[in-house]
């Protein structure tokens, strides 16, 4: 039985990426940053170092150089509030960028990724169709033209499998136009986007490996950034133009064991 909870009992585990040794987008010289960034320009390299420098994971058997991961949160030091040790997949995207200075994280977002496919949901957060062939790259080409490059902090997978693809400090790109109760403030600024891989069709079910994660995940933050159980949303409820997570999430159930570990 492939259960979370062990996972969360074991070290993070750092999964290689196939085409490690692409390079990051370097910043143009001169070019002015935004003052509010809210473009999806691609963001500086981060002054952050590698949690573990001259460490990096191997390349799948190539012998090429791992890209650097990317930033993550520094473990917990608190033992009552430990890191929850997760699956990390250090993410080669550069789809995020700095928060404002002085932003503070007081909100958590969920959304479903309107695909069941994990891979899929993968590729369209982070932009990477390496092994998936020249079609794949130009679907995804296509989508991200459409659509604007999208990204979030985290996704859960069918299996319950936790992956954080952009670091907590950074601000990923998953919500877009609206607010909080209409309080005027870029979401994406104040914001931990997580996305559940789910078709988001209302028929398509959350899995109990899912929810056991986010039971997990979802209060680990909560009280990491001091964000209250009321500011736990879903997508829908900053955008309602948007209809994620489906009706069929139980998100009773996160807001319950949220509320247990913060109040
Ligand atoms: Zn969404």
């Amino acid at each position: 039985m492939f259960s979370p909870i062990k996972r969360f009992a074991n070290t993070p585990v750092m999964r290689p990426l196939k085409d490690a040794e692409q390079p990051r987008p370097t910043p143009t010289p001169g070019a002015s940053p935004s003052p509010r960034p809210d473009s999806f320009e691609p963001s500086k390299p981060s002054p952050t170092p590698s949690p573990s420098p001259g460490k990096a994971p191997p390349g799948y058997g190539t012998g090429t150089p791992a890209a650097p991961p990317a930033p993550l949160t520094p473990p917990s030091t608190d033992p009552s509030n430990p890191t929850p040790p997760m699956e990390v997949r250090p993410s080669k995207s550069d789809r995020y960028n700095d928060r404002p200075a002085g932003a503070d994280i007081d909100t958590i977002v969920l959304h479903h990724t309107a695909d069941g496919s994990d891979r899929n949901s993968l590729t369209t957060l982070t932009g990477d169709t390496d092994g998936q062939g020249i079609f794949k790259k130009g679907e995804q080409w296509l989508k991200d033209k459409k659509n604007g490059k999208v990204s979030a902090h985290y996704m859960i997978g069918k299996d319950g499998t936790i992956y954080q693809l952009v670091g907590d400090e950074k601000r990923a790109w998953h919500a877009g136009d609206g607010s909080l109760r209409g309080d005027g403030k870029d979401v994406n600024d104040r914001s931990i986007g997580i996305e559940i891989v789910n078709e988001g069709d209302g028929k398509d079910g959350y899995t109990d490996e899912q929810y056991k994660a986010l039971e997990q995940l979802v209060p680990y933050l909560a009280k990491r950034y001091d964000v209250p159980a009321g500011n736990v949303v879903g997508h829908k409820e900053t955008n309602p133009q948007k209809k994620d997570p489906s009706e069929n999430f139980d998100f009773d159930r996160i807001v319950r064991a949220t509320e247990k570990k913060v109040g």
